[in-house]
């Protein structure tokens, strides 16, 4: 089912191992990368930045195409990236490039269909890497159409099930790699995370015959299995999941607006399904955003704040993913958008009220 919703053949090998969506990161760092290894990685927001320090600790030499604050990185850009690399570098390709389908810290969905079709054409040794830890079952993504080579997630996010499992997905090209590297006799750079202990052990998992390596997180297997059977076999196909959270995306983005809330991501085609990141304007005071998130806490909502460094302070996050959206009708947008309002005129009463107090 896993290999279902990102549309995947059983070519590519699945890994299911405790740890959270970072486990993936190290995955990729400890499989996939040897010291001295070049890695482009698109960044789009505080994840891109994270995958970037975890390879480097690896032995990654990293090269950053960074968009601006709430941007994307476009095809013709990377195109470029991958270009002058080739003509001023040492002759030696890029391993990797890193994307983040949504950076959930702007909430920017990257075109990784554009982005990966790039990488192929231009440099079709390098193995595409989408970190779809926020994006997955939120956002249409097709590994094998698009020629992305290992997708990583978790299964909180758009997937729905209690944090715990992170989710890997490799082809085949990137497994040759891997085998590649295995031939030569590098071994993985991590232990727990090393794909030499866990390979058998998922190909196993795969004709249900057992296996040991560490133990799995029964539980939460058991309530992934649920999440995946409720995606994949529920009532609402997943195309219409996704359709779904495109249209509470839109629906946040249009009640922010008339609140005076924009959002982070300055190109709204680029703007994410499963969550939106939203400017506290300055009319809701210096503290707009903190007053914001509490206020929205006494109605039993739970807004995330900010994650981008310079700018945490002035912005929330909204999630409108999984059941949040297909459960129960959505009525859980309602009643975010609902709250919103109300918050939003709570907490700027509060700072005119005090105005003008001062005068
Ligand atoms: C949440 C997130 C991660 C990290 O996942 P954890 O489960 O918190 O470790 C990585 N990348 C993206 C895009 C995320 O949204």
């Amino acid at each position: 089912m896993t290999r279902e919703v990102v549309h995947t053949t059983a070519g590519s090998a699945v890994f299911l191992l405790a740890g959270s969506g970072t486990l993936g990161w190290d995955q990729v760092g400890a499989n996939l990368v040897e010291p001295g290894d070049r890695v482009l990685v698109v960044q789009t927001g505080y994840f891109g930045e994270g995958f970037r320090e975890c390879l480097e600790t690896y032995g990654a030499r990293t090269t950053t195409l960074a968009a601006p604050l709430g941007g994307t990185v476009s095809p013709a850009e990377l195109e470029a990236g991958l270009l002058s690399a080739r003509r001023k570098g040492d002759g030696r390709a890029y391993k990797l490039v890193t994307i983040t389908h949504v950076d959930t810290s702007t909430g920017v969905r990257a075109d990784a269909r554009a982005l990966a079709e790039v990488v192929r054409r231009v440099s079709p040794g390098t193995l595409v890497v989408l970190d779809a830890v926020c994006s997955l079952a939120s956002e249409e993504l097709r590994m094998d159409d698009w020629g992305v080579d290992v997708v990583l997630s978790a299964s909180q996010k758009g997937l729905g099930a209690p944090p715990g499992l992170s989710v890997l997905l490799a082809g085949e090209r990137a497994l040759a790699v891997w085998e590649g590297r295995k031939a030569r006799g590098v071994k993985s750079g991590g232990f727990y995370s090393s794909w030499e202990k866990w390979l058998p052990v998922m190909r196993a998992y795969d004709t249900n015959t057992p296996a040991y390596f560490g133990t799995p997180a029964v539980s939460l297997v058991r309530a992934y299995h649920a999440s995946l059977a409720e995606i994949t076999r529920g009532s609402i196909s997943l195309p219409a999941r996704l359709a779904l959270h495109a249209t509470a995306s839109k629906r946040v983005s249009a009640a922010a607006a008339r609140l005076g809330l924009h959002p982070l991501c300055t190109d709204p085609r680029a703007q994410a399904y499963g969550m939106t990141a939203l400017w506290v304007p300055e009319s809701l005071g210096p503290t707009g955003a903190g007053a914001l998130l509490a206020a929205m806490s006494r109605k039993g909502v739970v807004l995330a704040g900010g994650l981008v460094a310079a700018v945490k302070g002035r912005y929330v996050r909204i999630g409108h993913m999984g059941w949040s959206v297909v459960g129960e009708g959505g009525k859980d947008v309602d009643l975010v958008i609902k709250a919103l309002g109300e918050a939003v005129g709570e907490v700027r009463e509060a700072v005119e009220g005090k105005g003008l107090a001062r005068l």
